[in-house]
């Protein structure tokens, strides 16, 4: 493992930042410093895509799929062998409850396992072209990818993003969240172990306008991932353009749950509360808006209501349903939506509760259920990234699709309604790049293509269609007459 504030990994080695400045690491449990990252800037990055580039020309470029497959197989079976450490590393760092932290951590194995299979099976094309003519097209790898991934599901977020790289034989700059750095750096120490050549997986830790933008816009990389905010994805998908280089971007939504009158209400009651409460309400897919019919409008709020009233938020270790939320900043932010709504008018329908393990250092907030929410308020147009919940009624599918498809973003709708016929009719209406039919699951799903449309962001991670953004298509013609 590397030393504290050694938290550099480049060309297979661990480093501290050229320029020695490291950042402190404070626990979003009790706000205290429990250690610190290496606080690494443009100099570092260049060091790091160095590595990459030189990567691609060595052993990695020769191996075969099947090779590379063994590797990150071999280091799927190390997350699992690790798996209660590493998720202790994630509780601490983030403040989600153990349990779902040990989610997080079988989902980052899962990448591997899943990618590890994809490996030798990257497969090409031969199209029917004039006689004479035999024209194959054959999937290549980017390069260096540039792969900038956020705090809330850290460890799954390096499975997503780092396997479907090296499965498809690119070299990687990984750039984690100042706020959630550790998983990241236990898994690069695992990946090393696995087998990784020396230099085909970089780690950076820093700042992301220091690091994060130095890896934005280098030059030579030759592509880009980035999952956060829709502000910062403006900046990278810039830096991109500039050096005309493809980009995959996933910035958040305010994904609506539709709940129509004939609804299995107790499942869909459940289930929104549960998702919007996971990870402190921190997930970008998280069902932040419920629609639900007005003639079945009080029957459902009432289950919601005893639901929601019954969450409990305190410490990872208690275990608890939600924990806190990732820094000061977030708490006060998510307060913020909560104090205005309140100014505005905007009933509080149900609250959860602290639990006694949940310390005043820490930064909690109370999940919160409010409603009736006018659909032009910015409960129910901006994302909160807390467990905050806005009510909304609609009159009929019509203005359910209408409020649905009424804000800047396109990521997830949840759709609950036992009529088959209008399960289909409205998923097709929904401008959103995933609908779930009576669950809603965007958090695992491996296997499932995941993206947005609008300000959500573009292209698509998870599944095989990833291995799509990691490579790039050539067209062969030869002429053999
Ligand atoms: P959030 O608002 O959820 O913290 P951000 O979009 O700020 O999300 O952060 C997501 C990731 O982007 C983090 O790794 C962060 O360090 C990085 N980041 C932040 N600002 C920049 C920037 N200007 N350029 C590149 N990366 C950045």
């Amino acid at each position: 493992m590397p030393l504290e504030a050694q938290t550099l990994f480049i060309d297979g080695a661990w480093t501290s930042a050229a320029s020695a400045a490291a950042l402190d690491v404070r626990s979003p449990t009790d706000g205290e410093t429990f250690t610190a990252i290496s606080r690494g800037d443009s100099a570092d990055i260049e060091r790091a895509v160095d590595a990459a580039r030189r990567a691609l020309q060595g052993a990695w470029a020769t191996m075969a799929g099947f090779e590379r497959g063994r590797i990150m197989t071999n280091l799927s079976n190390l997350i699992l062998a690790n798996a209660e450490e590493i998720a202790q590393i994630e509780a601490r760092d983030t403040g989600k409850p153990i349990t779902q932290a040990r989610t997080d951590i079988r989902a980052t194995a899962r990448y591997f396992e899943f990618y590890a299979g994809a490996a030798d099976k990257i497969l090409g094309d031969v199209l029917p072209f004039l006689d004479g003519y035999q024209v194959t097209v054959q999937r290549e790898p980017r390069g260096v990818c540039g792969l900038i991934i956020p705090w809330n599901y850290p460890a799954s977020m390096f499975g997503r993003t780092v396997a479907p790289a090296l499965a498809t034989g690119n070299t990687v700059v990984l750039k984690p969240a100042e706020d959630a750095s550790m998983s990241c750096i236990r898994l690069a120490a695992l990946a090393h172990e696995a087998g990784l050549p020396a230099g085909v997986l970089n780690l950076v830790t820093g700042l992301g306008e220091e690091a994060g933008a130095a890896l934005s816009q280098h030059p030579d990389v030759d592509f880009l991932s980035f999952t956060g905010s829709p502000e910062v994805g403006t900046l990278i998908q810039t830096a991109a353009a500039r050096n005309h280089v493809p980009c995959v971007l996933e910035l958040g939504g305010k994904s609506p749950q539709i709940v129509f009158d004939d609804a299995d209400f107790e499942h869909a009651a459940q289930t929104i509360i549960g998702v919007i409460t996971q990870n402190a309400g921190q997930t970008c897919s998280a069902g932040s808006r419920v629609l639900i019919q007005r003639s079945a409008y009080d029957r459902f709020i009432a289950m919601l209501k005893e639901r929601m009233s019954a969450v409990r938020v305190g410490a990872p270790a208690a275990d608890l349903q939600c924990g806190p939320v990732i820094n000061s900043t977030q708490a006060k932010k998510v307060q913020g939506f909560l104090d205005r709504a309140r100014a505005d008018g905007i009933e509080v329908i149900a609250q959860g509760a602290l639990d006694g393990s949940a310390v005043k250092t820490g930064y909690f907030v109370l999940p919160t259920l409010f409603g009736p929410v006018p659909t032009t308020h910015e409960l129910a147009q901006e994302e909160v990234f807390g467990p905050v919940l806005a009510a909304i009624p609609f009159e009929d599918e019509a203005e359910a699709i209408r409020i649905a498809n009424g804000t800047a973003y396109g990521l997830v709708a949840g759709l609950w309604t036992e009529n088959g016929a209008r399960q289909m009719r409205v998923a097709k209406k929904l401008r959103v790049g995933q609908v779930f039919i009576n669950n809603y699951g965007a958090g695992g799903g491996i296997e499932l293509p995941f993206g947005g449309v609008k300000r959500s962001g573009h292209g698509r991670e998870k599944g095989l269609e990833a291995l799509k953004e990691y490579t790039v298509a050539k067209t062969i013609v030869l002429r053999h007459d």
